[in-house]
This record gives structure tokens, C-alpha cells and sequence, in this order.
């Protein structure tokens, strides 16, 4: 048999620090790699798989449309797309609706749409944030490690500190195209915003002509307990940006684009893979199935009995436990890396967020048996003697 580590070594960029493991097969929550050891899955596909691995509905809807049509570029109209936009559109009360292929691509659009409907430069984005690794995107994202190898970025972009609502008031301008913020903070270590600092960021927004933009790459499709997290707080953004659970797993990206942007003229922006009827397809399937199987209440209830079981540990190791639904983060005393390792080795797979932050980013499918066990298996790694194992 092909030695798949070895293989990937020799050939991949590089780029990636991996885990010494071969994921081959999926089911629900479940992952198997190439050893036939089976995982609990709190990676989730670092929030694109919530309905779940091998979906059956996204598989048959997927398997049927290749076998229909797979190209099908916005010069033309197409079934699967007319339904996809409506039903987004449907779901989320919004009047449009942009269909891309990355969550990037989602934010890179949302700021050119911005600039372009306000005919100002400047956007406003926060530390910690994480919007994505193209250089619109990336001027936006706080982490000097990902953007300082790669400088000149986009000019206009400020930063200042989430959850701070007077520092947002006097800050924006006549001249601020955009606000653009996560309403949980992923990457950036599982922050959610208060509710304060959302109203008081779409109140001056509309005071003063900018639009408010809110990355819902990670935090959409269930995640947080609702469809969409800006819903736990009445809120109307302006443009709304999606990727990672759209499609079942599949890659897409979008943008919700609400009454206040102005007109989009044609040929200002696109994409060639944007709103392909594969996709399309896979991106209807995952919504139905989302849906017809209340996974959002899902992940409001599992998520509320995750957090309170994990806030009762007695854990020298834990500093916190913040989150909403199924998005969790545990903040260590200590660098994350050993605890994931060791958390691996009992059969759960996690993600860290930044150096010191634990994440669980389950599919929402997840049995409460499950994540019984995963709370079983943290309770053990995060005892004094497991932080000596992995030393
Ligand atoms: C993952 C993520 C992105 C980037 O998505 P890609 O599909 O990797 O480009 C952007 N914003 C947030 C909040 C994310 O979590």
C-alpha cells in the first residue's frame, strides 16, 4: 500500500503543519484514518463539514448533478443556481445574493462591493480578526505572522479593539466604506462580541453612511445555535459573507447583500467557478437537510450542555471556556499543540485557535454520547499528569 505520509511529504508545498494521521474515510462525526482507527470529530472540517461527513442527500444531489452539468459560468442562467439564490435569499431575508468559491473570495467581494456602492477606501476591521489570505482579505486579518512576510498590503485598512464600542464610534467616518467583523471571533481565539458592541457598530454605520459588513464564513449555517450568528442579536448587516458550511463540504463562498449597498453595475466584479451548478446543487442539498433537521437548535442545545460541562472541569490548565452552540474554545495556561496531540491519541480530534486556545468545531450531527466522551477525554489530557506524558 502507498505510504501516504511519506508521499504527501515529498510532494506538498509545505505549508501546513499536519497531523501524523491519514484521514480516508467519514461518517456524521465519525472519521476513520488509513489504520481503520476511528475519530470523534471536533475539527469538523474546520467548520465546513456541520451537516456532517458523507452526507447521503449532499452525496446523491452532488452525484446527479455531475452526471447533468458541472460548468456553468453567470453568462448563462442555470436551474441549480436560480433555486440556490433563492433560497438563500429566502432563508436569510435578504434581496441578493453574490455566489463565489472561497470564504476569502466572500470577504475580498463584500470589501470590493463596499468601496465600490460607498466610493470610499477606508475599511474598519478589529484584532484578533481573521478574514481570509488573499491580500483584500489579509489587509483586513490581525495576525502579523500571516500578513507581514507579504507587506505592502491594501491600503485603508485600521484595526482596533473588538468589543470596544467607543473606540468603534469614534472611529468611524465620513470616509469608512466598511465596518467588517466577525460576530464570534474564530481564529482569533473564540471571542464572541457583546451585544453592545454589535448595535452600537450598525447604529453608527447607518449614522454615518458606512456599511456594515459581518464575516459569517465560520459562524454561519448553524454553528452558533442559529442559521446565522448576527440573528442571536436582531441585527441587519449590510453584506453578509459565507463560505465553509454552504455546501456540505464542498467549496463555495457567498455574499448576502442587503438593501442599503447600492447597485452592482455590471462586469465590476466576478468569478468563473462562482455559482457553478455542482455546487449549487450540493449548497441546496446541505441547506435542506440543515433545516429539515433543526441542526441550528441542535447546536443551541448540544453547544449549552458542551460549555456548562466543560466550564465544571477542575482543570489547573484552564484559564476559560467561552463559545456559542457548537463553537467552543477552552484558553490554556499553556501552548495548545501538546493537549491537541494528546487529545488525538484518546480518539477526538480538536483545533487550536492561535497558541493557547483549544476549539471544537463539531458537525452539529454530533451525538450527545459523543461529546460525553469528548468531555471525558479533555478532563483527562488537561490533568497535571497528562501535561507531563506529552512533555
Ligand atoms: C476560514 C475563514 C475565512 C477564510 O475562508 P477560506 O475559505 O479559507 O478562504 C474567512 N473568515 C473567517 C471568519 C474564517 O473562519
Amino acid at each position: 500500500m502507498m505510504d501516504i505520509l511519506a508521499v504527501e511529504d515529498r510532494y506538498t508545498s509545505g505549508l501546513y503543519t499536519k497531523r501524523p494521521i491519514a484521514i480516508v474515510r467519514g461518517q456524521a462525526a465519525h472519521l476513520w484514518d488509513s489504520h481503520g482507527r476511528m475519530y470523534i470529530d471536533c475539527v469538523g472540517g474546520q467548520g465546513a463539514a456541520n451537516i456532517g461527513h458523507a452526507n447521503p442527500q449532499v452525496a446523491q444531489a452532488v452525484a446527479e448533478q455531475a452526471q447533468r452539468l458541472i460548468s456553468c459560468p453567470e453568462m448563462f442562467y442555470n436551474d441549480r443556481r436560480a433555486a440556490l439564490e433563492e433560497r438563500l435569499c429566502q432563508v436569510s431575508g435578504y434581496p441578493r445574493v453574490f455566489l463565489c468559491n472561497s470564504g476569502a473570495e466572500a470577504n475580498e467581494a463584500a470589501i470590493k462591493f463596499a468601496r465600490l456602492t460607498t466610493g470610499r477606501s477606508e475599511i474598519i476591521a478589529f484584532k484578533r480578526a481573521f478574514h481570509g489570505r488573499t491580500f483584500g482579505a489579509l489587509s483586513a486579518t490581525w495576525e502579523k505572522k500571516y500578513r507581514q512576510p507579504f507587506e505592502p498590503l491594501v491600503p485603508g485598512f485600521t484595526h482596533l479593539t473588538y468589543n470596544d464600542p467607543q473606540a468603534l464610534q469614534a472611529a468611524v467616518s465620513d470616509q469608512t466604506a466598511a465596518v467588517l467583523l466577525e460576530v464570534v471571533q474564530g481564529e482569533g481565539g473564540v471571542h464572541p462580541a457583546s451585544r453592545e458592541f454589535l448595535t452600537a457598530a450598525q447604529q453608527v454605520c447607518r449614522e454615518r453612511g458606512a456599511l456594515l459588513i459581518v464575516d459569517e464564513v465560520q459562524t454561519g449555517f448553524g454553528r452558533t445555535g442559529k442559521l446565522f450568528a448576527f440573528q442571536h442579536y436582531d441585527l441587519q448587516p449590510d453584506l453578509v459573507c459565507l463560505a465553509k458550511s454552504i455546501a456540505g463540504g464542498l467549496p463555495m463562498g457567498a455574499v448576502l447583500i442587503g438593501e442599503r449597498v447600492g447597485s452592482l453595475p455590471p462586469q465590476t466584479h466576478g468569478s468563473t467557478f462562482g455559482g457553478n451548478p455542482l455546487t449549487c446543487a450540493a449548497a441546496l442539498a446541505s441547506l435542506n437537510f440543515l433545516l429539515e433537521n433543526h441542526l441550528p437548535e441542535q447546536a443551541a442545545e448540544l453547544g449549552g450542555w458542551f460549555i456548562e460541562a466543560l466550564r465544571r472541569l477542575d482543570s489547573p490548565q484552564i484559564r476559560e471556556v467561552r463559545g456559542l452552540g457548537l463553537m467552543v474554545g477552552i484558553e490554556l495556561k499553556q501552548k495548545v499543540t501538546p493537549y491537541l496531540q494528546a487529545l488525538m491519541n484518546e480518539g477526538v480530534l480538536a483545533l487550536p485557535a492561535g497558541l493557547t486556545v483549544m476549539r471544537f468545531l463539531p458537525p452539529l450531527v454530533i451525538e450527545k454520547s459523543d461529546l460525553e466522551r469528548v468531555v471525558e477525554a479533555v478532563a483527562l489530557v488537561l490533568t497535571q499528569e497528562a501535561a507531563e506524558w506529552t512533555k
